[in-house]
């Protein structure tokens, strides 16, 4: 049986082993789920949820230890490992909240002259695969396998290899809450376990990751007639107006920039500025950059830690190289720290443009380029000059001026004075390289449904 290596990123010390799975033990996977997703489905859905209200308690109680295996296995500092898991109740509550009444039948015409009833009903997709990312292993997880599970699917989810621990973690805890083992099932191992598992018959795959890996993945489903849903990356800009409070605006947006090491899908990527308070906002970016601690990620103190993918310090070298090339300024980092693990230096360039790699390929790590703009028509045309379209935002205290820039961007989420952001009561979506289909909100949990169509006609 092959064996998966998890590695600490703070120190690449090996932390564990964990068994994987072959070709062979996927497909028993796939055929016990697929024995086991009827009788789940057919449970009344009280018990579905009673199920998952178990398991957010099990995230209540245990919220330490998981903390401290989170930021083992991701190098993620240990109080945003706990924000995270913090942050799992409220979504679950949410899915609890509105899962029965989103799958509730519906009759949409009723004649009774005619004898004619037409009614929708809702249901499960089957068996589903769960492909997803190590950056936020219980957020993007519980994003899918929760409102799967509480609409009667069985779930073949594949953790990251490098988040492993964690999913292991997650399956522990839902085997104790009452889901069947065969009902939600880890699927252990890297890329090549999740190719593995869509060789199987499934009804639907819900990947989160890189655009680069997500390609593959729809032209896999594709063929298959199945539904397919992708969250990828993004390259997510703000503009900055000219009529903000400086220091509160680069403030905030050195923390949408740089929290959980630059490694969130939705971690502000692009800073466009209004070239009147393009010099002090550089300055006072800088500054709070400056201050943010780096170490050891289970220290309390420390704000940036290591990159939790080796290759990513690569990623982060070239873009540099590429920038300076270029002609931009260089404010502080840009490079690797001289220290054991994947640390890269807080990195900030002003002076960017956009034939610089850095304003055009996700950097997804603590690096981020500011760009001078003469007006909002500018920064819209900037901000839409991306293959991605995750999230976007604008700073400014008009709201109208706001709305109005919003309104023409392309892109899934967009904010007001606010960036870095999910909630669970909004669709979470990407366009274009950022993906397609969606997450979270009631369309969220219609998504792990197939509606189907009764026309009824009494004689
Ligand atoms: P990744 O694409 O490297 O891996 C994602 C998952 O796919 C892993 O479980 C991996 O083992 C698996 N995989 C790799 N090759 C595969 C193949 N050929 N077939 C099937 N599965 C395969 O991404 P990552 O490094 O885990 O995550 C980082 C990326 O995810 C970033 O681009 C980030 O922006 C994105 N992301 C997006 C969202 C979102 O909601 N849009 C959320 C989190 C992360």
């Amino acid at each position: 049986m092959p064996v998966l290596k998890i590695v600490d990123p703070a120190t690449l010390a090996v932390v564990a082993r964990v068994p994987a799975d072959t070709a062979a033990s996927i497909g028993k996977k796939y055929r016990l789920a697929r024995a086991a997703q009827p009788a789940w489905a057919q449970l009344p859905i009280a018990q579905r949820i009673d199920a998952m209200i178990r398991f957010r308690e099990q995230i209540v109680v245990q919220r330490e230890g998981l903390a401290k295996i989170l930021t083992r296995e991701v190098g993620k500092p240990i109080t945003q490992s706990r924000n995270e898991l913090n942050g799992v109740p409220g979504r679950i509550d949410f899915f609890v909240n509105h899962a029965a009444k989103v799958g509730r039948d519906e009759v949409v015409f009723a004649d009774r002259g005619e004898k004619l009833e037409e009614k929708i009903s809702h249901e499960p997709l089957g068996v589903i695969a769960n492909i997803s990312a190590w950056n936020y292993p219980y957020f993007v997880g519980s994003n899918v396998f929760v409102p799967a599970l509480l609409t009667g699917n069985a779930v073949l989810y594949k953790p990251s290899e490098f988040a492993t621990l964690s999913g292991l973690e997650i399956a522990r805890m839902l085997h104790q809450s009452g889901v069947p083992q065969d009902v939600f099932v880890p699927v252990i191992g890297g890329g090549e376990a999740g190719a593995a598992l869509l060789k199987q018959p499934l009804d639907g795959v819900f990947f989160t990751g890189s655009y680069a890996t997500g390609r593959k993945i729809a032209a896999a489903a594709g063929k298959r007639m199945i539904k397919v849903q992708l969250e990828l990356g993004g390259k997510d800009p703000i503009y900055v107006c000219d009529d903000v409070d400086i220091k509160t605006a680069a403030e905030a947006l050195a923390d949408g920039a740089f929290y959980n090491t630059g490694q969130s899908c939705c971690s502000v990527e692009r800073i466009y500025v209004h070239e009147n308070i393009y010099v002090p906002f550089v300055e006072a970016f800088v500054a709070t950059v400056r201050g943010f601690k780096i170490g050891d990620p289970a220290d309390d103190t420390t704000y940036i830690g290591p990159l939790t993918r080796k290759p990513q310090l690569a990623v982060l070298k070239r873009q540099v190289a590429d920038a300076r090339k270029k002609g931009a300024k260089l404010r502080t980092g840009g490079k690797p720290l001289a220290r054991k693990g994947n640390y890269f230096a807080p990195t900030v360039f002003s002076d960017v443009n956009h034939r610089m790699e850095l304003m055009r390929e996700e950097s997804f790590g603590p690096i981020i380029g500011i760009q001078a703009v003469k007006d909002d028509s500018e920064a819209t045309r900037l901000m839409n000059d991306s293959e991605y379209g995750l999230t976007a935002g604008v700073y400014t205290p008009d709201r109208k001026r706001a709305e109005a820039i919003l309104a023409q961007i392309k892109s899934g989420s967009v904010y007001w004075n606010c960036c870095d952001r999910v909630s669970p009561r909004l669709p979470w979506s990407g366009i274009g390289h950022s993906g397609i289909g969606l997450t979270l909100s009631t369309y969220g949990i219609q998504t792990f449904m197939r509606p189907k169509a009764w026309h009824l006609k009494s004689v």
